[in-house]
């Protein structure tokens, strides 16, 4: 070891938000030999928002750098298929790994020291004071650093906080989704859908379909569960009732289970008989729905003083190219990256935070991009585009 490495002192951060993005961010800074605790908002289990999460190499590398693989946390599959209004498949080889967010975030969270994780400590501001920064908490809290880590969605406190431009803007078009035991959907079904990866698609809207791990991570058959997404044009007018609640919370980013209004869950069903293949309709009926809008957060910085911003509170990218998670985890290694050869005692290294945002930023943008491209053909999003849903 150098001597200026033994003089070098511990850099010191905080993590806002502890999903995916904020624990990948803790465990890679700890790979570099800092200290750095996750303060996570929900104070019980934090809601899952990719619910199915298809394996990217990121995640991978991360796995094996904590010991586990993707296999491990994988439902494999082995084809890709088209399935028509009228059932009729077309199938292809197309070997695919498929997580969830449940998984992932079980070895994540295991992976660091259970005194290191937060929850219940809502993140409400930071402020720079000379060579460190303040994060100011709910509960009265104030944790001094070297650096704070806004992973805390595209709702980020850390980046509204530190000054940093952005707003989400709805894209004008939602997801419902189900995660279903394989247990509770009948033999019919899962024997079209059990082993691949099963797409349908017209104008306006898109179904897609794959296995994944059981609650408790579970990839033995049987004890998995039946992941499904249904994108569909929904206008802004009509998101609010879309949205509205059976318990009358007023979600935003996320209609939970078992929250649906039975209006429009029958107006759904409805839908589903005259728009999907009868064996997605199946599906949707034997499912307790849930419901995502998809939003869109454009990139402005991801960086601001002592204050970085990655994963969603970055922005986002829209879910068909089916990164969002290998993003946040791709901008936490790479930002453990830039940091490693920092001796906190000696001024911030903007050059090598520079280089991080530009290069994470120019992926971002690509991602978002192409995601944006694939969401336009098939329809999704576009002004006077199909809509599927009768008036709720
Ligand atoms: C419909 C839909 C489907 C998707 N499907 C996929 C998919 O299949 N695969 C995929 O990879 N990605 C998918 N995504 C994207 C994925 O959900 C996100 O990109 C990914 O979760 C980003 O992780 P994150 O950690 O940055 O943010 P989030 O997962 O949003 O986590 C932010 C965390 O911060 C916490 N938090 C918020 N505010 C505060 C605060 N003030 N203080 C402290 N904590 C706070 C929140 O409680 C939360 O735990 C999908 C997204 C949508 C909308």
């Amino acid at each position: 070891m150098r001597e200026e490495d033994l003089l070098a002192r511990e850099l010191h951060a905080v993590v806002a938000g502890g999903s995916i993005g904020g624990l990948a961010a803790a465990l890679a800074l700890r790979g570099i030999g800092a200290r750095v605790p996750v303060f996570e908002r929900s104070a019980g289990r934090i809601q899952a928002r990719g619910a199915g999460v298809v394996m990217q190499p990121e995640v991978e590398y991360l796995l094996e750098r904590l010991g586990s693989s993707a296999a491990a946390v994988s439902v494999p599959l082995r084809r890709r298929q088209r399935i028509d209004r009228q059932g009729k498949i077309r199938a292809y080889d197309a070997p695919q790994l498929m997580t969830s967010w449940d998984a992932l975030y079980r070895v994540l969270h295991h992976a660091l020291p259970a005194d290191t994780y937060h929850p219940g400590s809502k993140l409400v501001e930071t402020a720079e004071e000379g060579d460190s920064v303040v994060s100011r908490f709910a509960d009265g809290r104030a944790v001094t650093c070297d650096l704070v880590i806004g992973a805390d969605g595209i709702g980020s406190a850390a980046r509204v906080s530190a000054g940093i431009p952005g707003a989400a803007r709805y894209a004008g078009y939602v997801a419902w989704r189900g995660l279903e035991p394989e247990s509770s959907i009948s033999e019919r079904v899962l024997l079209t859908l059990r082993d691949a990866f099963t797409m349908y698609a017209v104008a306006g809207l898109q179904f897609l379909t794959y296995l994944v791990p059981g609650p408790n991570g579970e990839t033995e058959p049987g004890r998995r569960r039946v992941n499904w997404v249904w994108y569909m044009n929904v206008t802004p007018e009509t998101l609010p009732h879309a949205l509205a609640s059976r318990d009358g919370t007023r979600y935003r980013t996320l209609l939970p289970p078992g929250q649906l209004l039975r209006t429009t869950r029958l107006s759904l069903l409805e839908s589903a008989r005259q728009h999907l293949p009868t064996v997605l309709a199946d599906l949707v009926g034997a499912s307790n729905v849930f419901m995502q809008p998809v939003h869109d957060l454009p990139l402005t910085r991801m960086r601001a003083g002592r204050v970085a911003l990655l994963g969603d509170a970055a922005g986002t990218v829209r879910p068909h190219t089916a990164s969002g998670t290998s993003k946040a985890v791709g901008d936490a290694l790479s930002l453990a990256h830039a940091l490693k050869d920092w001796d906190p005692a000696t001024p911030l290294p903007v050059e090598q935070l520079g280089v991080w945002e530009r290069e994470r930023g120019r992926h971002l943008r690509t991602v978002a991009a192409a995601g944006t491209q694939l969401a336009e053909r098939s329809a999704l999003g576009i002004p006077h585009a199909p809509q599927f849903l009768k008036d709720l």
